[in-house]
């Protein structure tokens, strides 16, 4: 599959053809066949905002998992939190990406501490409940110990239920291990977890390089915007086409 948002919209339609209700972690119980639509957002926001955009026009909606901790965006910045907001708008719901790299070397009960932690504080950010998380380049060890969170009230994505009685797929790393077409088509699967990153998606296709290096280019950018609304007559001292020489 490419990483465009057509190919995306063409595994909806496949997704709708082969009889699969597109559902959350709490109701998909309710249906015979299923797939739950999870995406984790690692580095941009916008690229979710968009993807969102797309779901909203083919009638679905999934999940975003956001992290409370990322270098790369801030989730209480007014701009994200408007961000955030039109994604529910979008009819998609959001959930915490956890990142317990985080964290210094925390045992069970700190890992727990700290994901219910971040609930609040996503929580209080979005004003919604948050009914599950993700984690964020999961170790071994926490998924091994398909551990409860808040006492199984709050779904853990990476709990047994949603790795060995569904399907669980991923284009981690902008690769797909397993074809997911393929596997949609045979209907061997009767309830599927599919990771998608919205970061690799884009309406033209793009190579991963290309995808990067347009990444970075906009961050150094987007850095140079912020220190002009911090610093006055900030062109007195750099300008912005010195940025990239
Ligand atoms: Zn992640």
């Amino acid at each position: 599959m490419e990483f465009t948002y057509d190919a995306y919209k063409n595994l909806i339609l496949l997704i709708k053809e082969h009889g699969y209700s597109f559902c959350d972690y709490l109701n998909y119980e309710k249906y015979d066949k299923s797939v739950i639509i999870r995406h984790d957002v690692d580095q941009d926001l916008k690229k979710a905002l968009e993807l969102s955009e797309v779901e909203h026009a083919m009638g679905i909606s999934s999940i975003y998992f956001v992290l409370v901790t990322s270098n790369f965006y801030n989730i209480f910045s007014k701009k994200n939190r408007e961000i955030l907001q039109a994604i529910c708008e979008n009819g998609c719901s959001l959930g915490l990406h956890f990142d317990e790299t985080q964290y210094c070397k925390i045992d069970e009960n700190g890992w727990k501490e700290a994901v219910n932690y971040e609930i609040s504080l996503l929580e209080q950010c979005i004003q919604r409940k948050v009914t599950s998380v993700s984690m964020h380049r999961i170790s071994k060890e926490t998924l091994e110990a398909d551990r409860k969170i808040r006492d199984g009230k709050v779904i853990n994505c990476y709990g047994k239920e949603f790795i060995r009685n569904h399907k669980y797929i991923a284009d981690s790393r902008r690769y797909w291990k397993e074809d997911v077409e393929k596997l949609i088509r045979e209907e061997q699967y009767k309830r599927f977890q599919i990771l998608i990153h919205p970061f690799w998606y884009y309406w033209k296709g793009k190579s991963a390089k290309e995808t990067l290096r347009s990444f970075c280019i906009d961050q150094a950018y987007r850095c140079y915007d912020e220190l002009d609304k911090n610093i006055r007559n900030l062109n007195e001292f750099l300008e912005k086409s010195e940025v990239f020489v």
